[in-house]
């Protein structure tokens, strides 16, 4: 029977037990010996479904306490100094955590390491830190004990590790890091060796930077790295693998590198996998990743069947089946819903269900007839998909072909409206606001699991819901605030908030994803043609704005990057169901502005993060998410003023495209990098307004005055004084009310100094 297996599986439980058991543990709860217990618990169960369903290896090495980069971080020593550990000795667990989460040691703090998006996934990683002068070594033996209990069960394991190269490129380092590669090579050397002392027959070597477009430098040092690594193994099989993308300029190189298997992710590269095949060598197996590991539809079985059965019979039985790429970045078992529709459950397909669409793949390849009937009878689910009415909308679908250019530009240029603007919402010099939630208290949360649970009615829920909103706005005016928000208590998550009221969504109870360490999040499913149920956000911002006299911003999430937090169809392109999503959106401002709102936000912190991984795509991507935001928002009156949120400080890259985007204000991300975003600004000058964050939300820190004051004078340099707003650098939703009255408090004080000297200067 043709190889399968998976590139790993998802580690948190499937009723999150890890979650539990690391908060517990943090919390001092429970002791190191309990939370390894669970740790095994989970390590074993996943373990024993892959070897149940039929997979022919299982996969070790793919479980974590926190994070997989982290885990290897740790194995080879690489502890910043900081941390103080004792160069060569054993690294505990808690120096592991330490590096995750930060620490305090005699009362001072002790920083984490950075974390940053792996590749395009909402799954973060510790980044490494490389110091000069610091050789790796083997530091604990977790890796080795992992295998030893998968293999005293009887299983075969297959072990996995993110490989050297691209363990380098994800780290940081203040000198060039390939000088790092030797020292890497050689502890990489110890660790397979010892693998190959416990009888492992494979590895895999995670190798996902070589879908991007890596300078020859790297790739000769690919060639390097591996030669000497297979040098130094008898026994041991090494597996390449690549995903997230095609191998493009890459292919040859990797071809040509002296391992056993190389893994391709064909969903996201299907164009290149008969080129592969065809120059693809004698003497290597080729893995190939057909089952979507970032997505939740069930595959179409028939049609894979069909291409695999070729592309057999050309390599001569040479290969694996498995998924594109880990099944981390999905939820795990679909058994575990309870209250999706019926006939929508049955197009799903989740991680313990995706091995099961790989084992019988491998059945059948060889004519096993019984299982391709089965496949048939799989395949008629999507079928029923396709032609389902909960899918398809043909008013929505008529109105996508009637967006014209003229939906996608305002009447008059910036200038123009800014004149308008002005007249209508008659703000000061460098006006205040803010980004738009406020504290999420006891009580909200309170009341929104009440009212969930049915013990209030949704009459309670949403006058208590008002009394917070007057609760905020009394706040804004007693600080000063400009212009206003309502401050979203009645919201529980930005998407998932909108999506409740969108047709085409569902949600799940248990479809949780690990996003970083403890933390999961629950994508909403996108399944149908998407439209507005009813007004959305409109009652609210109404009774918001009825009790103030300054303009209270309209605040919605904007259509990227509801489409970006969200499981998306694959049946037709993300940019179709993103101008749905838009036009939706787009209703909803218009409702808003025809109530009175003058000013109404469209947040798109999640435009950035779709950027393709290969710059040659950057530009289709960013015109399609560009026009979405358009479709939203130029639907208003010269005199109404759009704003927009992004939380980001890296967009010099396509700063010429946010432009684009022709919000009358920009609020961003700039206080945690000091005003570094501005650099952008000395290469091209921003035409509107913008608001650089000048309050570092993400952290306790409250700022004085002259901090804020410093930041707002740095700005203006790079920005007309007339076209600056002063507000904190995201949504406040985290921090506590104490922190928030004293920082709002001097931001508005510090605003009204500047705006003495700056008037003075102009009269
Ligand atoms: N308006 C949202 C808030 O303030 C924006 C959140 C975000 O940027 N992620 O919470
Ligand atoms: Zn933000």
């Amino acid at each position: 029977m043709i190889k399968t297996h998976i590139l790993g599986y998802p580690r948190i439980g499937t009723n999150r037990e890890l979650k539990i058991a690391l908060e517990s543990y943090w919390k001092n709860e429970i002791d190191l010996k309990t939370l390894e217990k669970i740790g095994k618990k989970i390590r074993v169960k996943n373990w024993i479904t892959q070897y149940k369903a039929g997979l022919s290896y299982v996969t070790v090495g793919d479980f974590s306490y926190y994070d997989h980069v982290l885990n290897l971080t740790a194995m080879i020593g690489s502890i910043p100094k900081r941390f103080n550990h004792l160069e060569k000795s054993l690294v505990d667990i808690n120096t592991y955590f330490h590096m995750a989460r930060g620490c305090t040691r005699k009362g001072n703090p002790i920083y984490a390491c950075e974390m940053t998006k792996f590749f395009d996934t909402n799954y973060h990683y510790i980044v490494p830190e490389l110091e000069i002068n610091k050789d790796f070594y083997l530091s604990n033996n977790n890796l080795f004990n992992e295998v030893k209990e998968c293999q005293n069960l009887g299983l075969k394991p297959k072990v996995v590790l993110i490989g050297p190269l691209t363990y380098l490129w994800l780290a940081k380092s203040s000198i060039n890091k390939l000088n790092f590669l030797p020292s890497l090579i050689n502890v990489y050397s110890k660790i397979l060796k010892k693998l190959e002392k416990q009888n492992v027959e494979w590895v895999q070597l995670d190798e996902p930077i070589l879908v991007l477009d890596i300078p020859k430098i790297w790739k000769d040092s690919f060639e390097r790295a591996y030669k000497n690594l297979s040098k130094k193994i008898k026994k041991l099989k090494i597996m390449i693998a690549s995903y997230f993308g095609g191998l493009g300029k890459n292919l040859d190189m990797v071809l040509s590198l002296p391992i056993k298997n190389i893994h391709i992710d064909v969903v996201r590269a299907p164009q290149e996998l008969n080129l592969i095949v065809e120059k693809f060598p004698d003497d290597k197996i080729l893995s190939i990743g057909i089952i979507d590991g970032r997505n939740i539809w069930k595959a179409n079985l028939k049609k894979i069947l069909k291409k695999l059965k070729k592309i057999n019979i050309v390599l001569k039985n040479r290969i694996w089946i498995s998924s594109s790429c880990s099944l981390l970045h999905i939820p795990i078992d679909l058994n575990k819903e309870k209250n999706i529709n019926k006939k929508i459950l049955n197009w799903l397909s989740f991680a313990k269900q995706k091995i099961d669409e790989i084992v019988i793949l491998s059945k059948c390849i060889n004519n096993d007839l019984k299982n391709e009937k089965y496949i048939k009878d799989y395949t008629k689910a999507i079928e029923s998909r396709k032609k389902c009415y909960m899918v398809n909308s043909k008013s929505v679908k008529e109105r996508i072909k009637k967006i014209k250019k003229n939906y996608l530009i305002r009447n008059k240029s910036y200038l123009q409206r800014k004149f308008l603007q002005n007249k209508k919402l008659n703000l000061p010099l460098l006006p205040t606001t803010t980004i738009g939630s406020f504290p999420q208290t006891k009580i909200i949360r309170l009341a929104r699991k009440k009212f969930k649970i049915g013990k209030i009615s949704i009459e309670t829920y949403e006058q208590i819901m008002r009394y917070q909103i007057l609760f905020i706005i009394a706040k804004q005016k007693r600080y000063g605030i400009d212009m206003l928000v309502h401050g979203e208590p009645e919201r529980n998550d930005m998407v998932e908030y909108f999506g409740e009221n969108l047709k085409g969504f569902l949600f799940t109870n248990n479809g949780w994803v690990q996003s970083y360490g403890s933390r999961c999040v629950k994508p909403p499913i996108i399944y149908g043609d998407v439209e507005r149920k009813n007004q959305i956000t409109v009652r609210w911002i109404k009774y918001a704005q009825s009790i103030s006299l300054k303009p209270v911003k309209g605040m919605l999430t904007g259509p990227v990057t509801i489409l970006q937090w969200s499981f998306v169809r694959d049946d037709q392109p993300k940019e179709i169901t993103c101008k749905q999503i838009a036009l939706a959106l787009r209703d909803e401002v218009k409702d808003l502005e025809k109530l009175g709102i003058k000013a109404i936000q469209i947040d798109e912190p999640a435009l950035r993060e779709g950027l393709p991984l290969n710059k040659k795509y950057y530009k289709y991507y960013l015109n399609w998410a560009i026009s979405c935001f358009k479709i939203s928002s130029a639907v208003v009156k010269d005199e109404t003023q759009i704003h927009t949120h992004m939380c980001y400080s890296q967009f010099n890259d396509i700063i010429a495209y946010i432009s684009e985007m022709d919000a009358d204000v920009i609020t961003i991300e700039t206080a945690r990098s000091n005003m570094n975003l501005l650099n952008a600004f000395k290469f091209f000058e921003y035409p509107n307004e913008i608001g650089p964050g000048i309050y570092d939300i993400h952290t306790r820190n409250v700022p004085s005055i002259e901090d804020m004051i410093f930041l707002i004078k740095k700005a203006a340099k790079s920005i007309p004084i007339d076209r600056i707003w002063v507000n904190p650098d995201c949504g406040l939703k985290t921090r506590k009310w104490k922190e928030v009255d004293y920082s709002l408090n001097n931001m508005v004080k510090a605003a009204y100094e500047l705006r003495k000297i700056f008037n003075k200067k102009s009269s």
